[in-house]
Formats: structure tokens, C-alpha cells, sequence
């Protein structure tokens, strides 16, 4: 009989497959490493299982012990798996971007999961590493991971990664490619192939918003580079240990929009259902695409899987939210197609204008049509209502038809962008859109420079 033991001795030996047409305009042949087939779905259980085998072994971690770590979720679940099989607890700590699913995922497999705010600077109580140390303290018994410092995350790739690729490729490996987070993957990775031979160029993926590339190219640690982003799993806005800057011959930035859209090309087009590092990582190759030839091999790691994207990335709405999805928009109803599923807020002549208030506030809009049946008689807008209410405040018990303003232009769902535009040039702050026969919204001058932006 043929079986594995448990499901750790699964981990690594991932296959290495063709990109089959996305990579068309590139000169070389490029491989990319699956890692999505370890149990845990990521690259990361080979480092969670070498950082917590070193640990048992010099005594960090105890029998019974917990386990704490920040992590983006992919680290998080192949501690898991460990903890689960040996017996520890585990905490997870995640900041507020990270999908719901990963969540969700970790909690399946029994992981205790806080999660801290994104927008906040590292040193911050709040932040996900604050949280994370505070954890370690304060829990009895407890083994602080520290991915991002900790030399087993390195080590597990130059064992094990590495190794594999070398083999895998018969020695002909040229370009190692990958986005670089904690920095494991990349110096591991990038380590044991320069041993092997100098010649081998490796490249990391960064995303605007992170200090790598700059730190890389000039040696400054420079906080203007860093902003809030939307890509997963890469960038950082610290230099953890694990980055080995002198095995890294170049960093390649990718937009947020484009490791989105070349994510779900590489479901599309090629199969291959995997994370969002992924799509930064083939659109940065297509980026270099010009320092490639025919006879170079190159080896891209797409680290996670795609399902952890579901509700982000995989999802259209999610995608169109964030204008990622390039439709063509044209007429006025196209204007409003990612809010068209919200109903319209509207109040009636005879509400109260505290109604109108409370409504603003609530779904956090700044006018609201006034109507009578299907027809608009009239308007609020906030800046009126305020000028209004600071003249008199008791306005606030009236009904509306004593302040409200003209009714919004009205537009139906064909008009033209062009005469949409018109409208707020000429001073509307909202216009209202007929479509589908009695449907109504409302189009903001938001939606419009969406549009053309
Ligand atoms: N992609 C994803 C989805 C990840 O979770 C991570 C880990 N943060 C990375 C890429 C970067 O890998 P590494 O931490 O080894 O640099």
C-alpha cells in the first residue's frame, strides 16, 4: 500500500507546469511552481513546519505550548496543520484586509484568529505586529513565530524549494521570479540557486505602496513609499529579516489593478486557480519582458490558492467597485451598474427633514430625492440642509417640502456619458437615471469621474 503517514509528509514536491498562452509574447520558456497542492493550499507550510520543528528541537516551543503569529493567513494555516497534529494551540493575527475567507479558513482548522486595523503604522499598540508581541508576552507558555525575522522561513526554502526547482529544471534554470512578503521564499530560494550557479537571476515582485524596490536600488528606507494597498501576501512597510537583499538582483513593482486582472487571467486562460501574488508575480514578468531570450528558463512560485479570492479578486462586483474591471462604459445607466443592486434612498414631501438627516448618515450620502409615486417632485442636498439648520433648528420637526430644493435633472439609462458630464457642469450635484422601464438611481459625480478617470 502507498500512503503518507499524516498529512505533514505531503508537503513540498510540488509539480512545475508550462505557462501555456499568457506568456506568448515572451521569449523564454516560462515554468511556474504550483505550490497550492501542499495540504494547506500555500508555499507557506514548508516554512510553518521547518520554523516549528526548530523550535521543538532547541526547547522555544514546549509540549502543550502556544503558538502566536502574525500572519496574512497562508502562514497561519500550515501552523495549523502542525499544531493541530502535535498538539498545540494556535493564535493568528491578522490585519483587517485580509479576505474574510482566509479568516474563516483558519478557523476550520482551529486556529484562534484577532484581527487589528490595516491603516496603522507597525509600532502602533494596534498594529498586527504590536498585537502579536503583546500576545507572546502576556500567554503562558507561549512561542512567538516572527516570520519575518525568523531564519527557519529562509532555511525551508533552501532545503526544500530551492532543491526542487534545481532538479525540476535539470540545472537549466535562469530566472528565478517571485513576490516577496516576509522574504522567505525569495532568499531561500534565491540562496541555494546562486550556490548552484551565480549566473541565475532572481527577481522579486513588490507592489506600490512597500519599500523594497527603493531600498533594493538605493539603500533608503524611505517612509514616503509607503501607503495603503490592496495586494495580498506581498510588500511591506518594514525590512524584515528574511529579506537577504544580496541574493535579490532586481525588484519589479505591479500595480494593484494588474495583479488583480492577471490573477483571473491565470484562472482564465491557463487553469490555474491561484492567490493574488500570483498575478503580480506574471504580469512583473511581462513587465521584464524585454531583458528575456529564447534560450532562458524562468521559474515563477505562485504561492496560494485562488479560493482564497473568492470574495475579492473572483468576484466581479468586488472588482468593478474598485474600477479594476475595464468595461466600457458609455451611456448613463453603465454609470451606476456596481451600485445598481442597492435600492434608492428617497423621502417624500411630508417626511420629517430629520428623516432626511438620519438617512444621510446612515448610508453616508450627501442628496436625496425627494418623490411623490414614481415622479420626482423636489431634492435634498447636505450643504443646503446645513445652511438651512444653521439659520433655523427647528427645521428639523418640518416636513421636508419646506426646505427641499428643484428636483435632480433626470436622465434616461441610454444617455450618453458626454450628456451626463453636461449636467454637473451646469451645476447639478446628483442626476437621476430611468431605466428598465420604472427603475430609478441616482449618479454621482463620483461615478462620473470614475468613469473617465
Ligand atoms: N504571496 C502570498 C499569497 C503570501 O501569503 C506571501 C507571504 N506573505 C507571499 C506571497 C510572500 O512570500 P514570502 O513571505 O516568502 O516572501
Amino acid at each position: 500500500m502507498k500512503y503518507y503517514n499524516n498529512i505533514l509528509q505531503t508537503i513540498g514536491n510540488t509539480p512545475l507546469v508550462k505557462i501555456h498562452t499568457m506568456c506568448k509574447e515572451v521569449d523564454a520558456l516560462v515554468l511556474s511552481k504550483i505550490e497550492t497542492v501542499n495540504p494547506g493550499n500555500s508555499v507557506k507550510d514548508r516554512m510553518a513546519l521547518q520554523m516549528i520543528d526548530d523550535a521543538e528541537a532547541d526547547g522555544r516551543l514546549k509540549p502543550g505550548g502556544t503558538i502566536i503569529e502574525g500572519t496574512s493567513g497562508n502562514t497561519g494555516m500550515g501552523l495549523a496543520l502542525v499544531a493541530l497534529l502535535r498538539g498545540y494551540k494556535l493564535i493568528c493575527v491578522l490585519s483587517d484586509k485580509q479576505s474574510k475567507e482566509k479568516m474563516d479558513i483558519l478557523r476550520a482548522v482551529g486556529a484562534e484568529v484577532h484581527v487589528c486595523p490595516t491603516n496603522v503604522a507597525p509600532d502602533d499598540p494596534r498594529s498586527y505586529y504590536s498585537v502579536s508581541k503583546t500576545l507572546a508576552d502576556t500567554t503562558p507558555n507561549s512561542w512567538y513565530v516572527n516570520q519575518y525575522d525568523n531564519p527557519s522561513n529562509t532555511k525551508a526554502h533552501y532545503l526544500t524549494t530551492g532543491p526542487e526547482i534545481w532538479e525540476q529544471t535539470e540545472g537549466k534554470i535562469t530566472h528565478f521570479v517571485v513576490g516577496v512578503g516576509t522574504g522567505g521564499t525569495i532568499s531561500g530560494v534565491g540562496k541555494y540557486l546562486k550556490e548552484k550557479n551565480p549566473n541565475i537571476k532572481i527577481w522579486g515582485i513588490d507592489t506600490y505602496g512597500s519599500v523594497f524596490k527603493k531600498y533594493h536600488e538605493t539603500g533608503i528606507f524611505d517612509e514616503n513609499e509607503i501607503y495603503p494597498y490592496i495586494t495580498e501576501g506581498i510588500g511591506e512597510d518594514i525590512l524584515p529579516k528574511n529579506v537577504d537583499f544580496s541574493v535579490i538582483d532586481k525588484f519589479e513593482k505591479v500595480t494593484d489593478k494588474d495583479a488583480a486582472v492577471y490573477q483571473r487571467k491565470l484562472a482564465k486562460e491557463e487553469g490555474i486557480f491561484v492567490g493574488n501574488s500570483a498575478g503580480s508575480a506574471i504580469k512583473g514578468i511581462l513587465q521584464l519582458k524585454e531583458e528575456l531570450t529564447k534560450d532562458d528558463v524562468v521559474v515563477v512560485l505562485f504561492h496560494d490558492h485562488g479560493s482564497r479570492y473568492v470574495g475579492k479578486m473572483f468576484n466581479d462586483d468586488w472588482m468593478r467597485e474598485r474600477g479594476f474591471l475595464d468595461e466600457e462604459k458609455t451611456s448613463a445607466v453603465d454609470l451606476i451598474k456596481d451600485h445598481a443592486g442597492k435600492h434608492l434612498v428617497t423621502v417624500t414631501e411630508e417626511n420629517p427633514v430629520s428623516q432626511a438627516l438620519l438617512l444621510m448618515n446612515q448610508y453616508g450620502i450627501s442628496q436625496i430625492p425627494v418623490v411623490e409615486g414614481n415622479k420626482c417632485v423636489g431634492s435634498l442636498s447636505d450643504n443646503h440642509l446645513f445652511a438651512k439648520l444653521l439659520d433655523n433648528s427647528e427645521l428639523k420637526e418640518l416636513p421636508i417640502k419646506h426646505v427641499m430644493e428643484a428636483p435632480l435633472p433626470e436622465v434616461d439609462g441610454k444617455a450618453s456619458i458626454e450628456e451626463v458630464s453636461k449636467l454637473f457642469s451646469n451645476g447639478a450635484t446628483a442626476v437621476v437615471v430611468n431605466y428598465d422601464g420604472d427603475k430609478k438611481h441616482i449618479i454621482t459625480y463620483q461615478d462620473v469621474i470614475r468613469a473617465i478617470a
